[in-house]
């Protein structure tokens, strides 16, 4: 962003509509990018913090923040494959019986995912016979998903790549994007390329977590530079409509905390009538406020509380002798840490499942990212959960460290220990 001639930096505009952000959402201080997990050889080299400041506009209610940082450089070479979640490649495989069943889905139909990672999700879709195409823009996860047997075109999504997929390999009667579009800088250009890339009569999906979930279970750990929107469905039905998509069902899904799962058509596509959830989601989200700034700016003293709540925690936990450790290196966990400054003075390490963040370190805080073997073999009093929307998983998996008295605890919505 440009500097004015004084020295101040100009309003930032609001993604979709174009409104000045005048209101804030919360501010969480300086961040770095969280999946710039450090390497050994890294821990005495200058870290880009970024500012963490979450933005509503008070003309569409889209939160959003700021880009500082292009895609290109957050997501080209990507540390996060989802296969190493147990319960989120079940949830793909559900979703696939789902529409597959729905929308009638079989060996003449397309379906593309965007941002298909390592072909967790289309894997299943290839098992029944069906036509698939991934479109990933990290390189690395898109060669995963190649070698598993998984159609994968490297590229980021918007309305020229659109173009250039449907001339390459046609037009989708499916196409599904989940947890993408808050990924998403420039969210016209996206819904924009979707419109253009849908065949006709085909079915748009996408997953996000909702804003309401967000709001409700103090879920602002879920902010960070990699998240550039956060979403409605008020606010989403705007942006869909805007570029002549109708959404014709939703449902409310438990992954990431709370999420929705749209389903979208050509604005005048008559097969698909809407359902019954769309119209009491609406009148729901008016009803909570969500159409209101006064609303968004109370979140930002329950955020401030969250902190307070955990720190006071840690801090008796310590001050009684106890020895804590993290479970985790996600996303959601590197703005906790970071805004709540913990580091090695509170959890004396973290452990991660995925081979390519064990051995590093966690951005800003530095905290040593180790195997899961090490809680057996150093047996902490508490092991703190980064990945509280895996909690279930997380909890089941290592129910062992009850043999030692060992307890977990979640951060979110608010400090709670959880007996094993
Ligand atoms: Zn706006």
């Amino acid at each position: 962003m440009n500097s004015t001639a004084d020295g101040a930096r100009p309003a930032p505009a609001c993604r979709f509509c174009a409104a000045t952000l005048k209101t804030t959402f919360v501010d969480l201080g300086m961040s770095p990018l969280c999946q710039t997990h450090i390497e050994p050889h890294e821990l005495n080299s200058m870290e880009r913090f970024y500012p963490l400041h979450a933005w509503v506009c008070e003309s569409c209610f889209l939160v959003q923040l700021e880009e500082y940082v292009s895609p290109d450089q957050i997501f080209s070479d990507y540390a996060y494959f989802s296969s190493f979640s147990d319960s989120w490649v079940e949830h793909a495989r559900q979703y696939t019986d789902l529409v597959a069943k729905r929308f009638s889905l079989g060996e003449s139909s397309l379906v593309m995912e965007i941002a298909s990672n390592d072909g967790y999700l289309l894997q299943h879709f290839v098992a029944k016979g069906i036509p698939c195409l991934g479109i990933e823009p990290a390189a690395n996860v898109a060669k995963a998903a190649v070698e598993r047997g998984i159609r994968t075109t490297v590229r980021f999504f918007g309305q020229q790549s659109a173009r250039d997929i449907a001339a390459e390999f046609g037009r989708p009667n499916l196409l599904l994007g989940n947890n993408v579009l808050a990924h998403v800088p420039d969210i016209n250009d996206f819904v924009a390329g979707m419109k253009s890339l849908l065949a006709p009569g085909g079915v748009i999906t996408m997953e996000f977590p909702h804003l309401l979930r967000l709001m409700d279970e103090n879920q602002f750990d879920t902010i960070y530079h990699e998240h550039f929107s956060y979403l409605s469905f008020y606010s989403v039905e705007k942006v869909f409509a805007h570029h002549g998509l109708r959404l014709f069902d939703v449902q409310q899904i438990p992954t990431h905390g709370g999420s929705l799962r749209i389903y979208g058509c050509h604005m005048d596509d008559a097969s698909h009538s809407n359902g019954p959830e769309v119209d009491a989601l609406r009148k729901e989200e008016i009803a909570r406020g969500l159409t209101e700034a006064a609303t968004y700016k109370k979140f930002e003293s329950c955020v401030k509380e969250t902190k307070r709540k955990l720190l006071a925690f840690l801090i008796d936990a310590r001050n009684a002798g106890k020895s804590v450790v993290g479970y985790g290196a996600p996303g959601k966990g590197n703005t906790l840490l970071n805004y709540c400054g913990i580091r090695t003075d509170f959890l004396d390490y973290t452990v991660d499942r995925s081979p390519h963040k064990a051995g590093r370190y966690t951005p800003g805080t530095h905290i040593p990212i180790l195997s899961p073997e090490r809680i057996r073999e150093t047996r902490p009093d508490y092991v703190l959960i980064l990945p509280w929307n895996l909690k279930t998983e997380i909890t089941r998996q290592h129910a062992y460290i009850r043999e030692w008295g060992g307890r977990f605890v979640v951060p979110i919505p608010t400090v709670a220990v959880i007996e094993p």
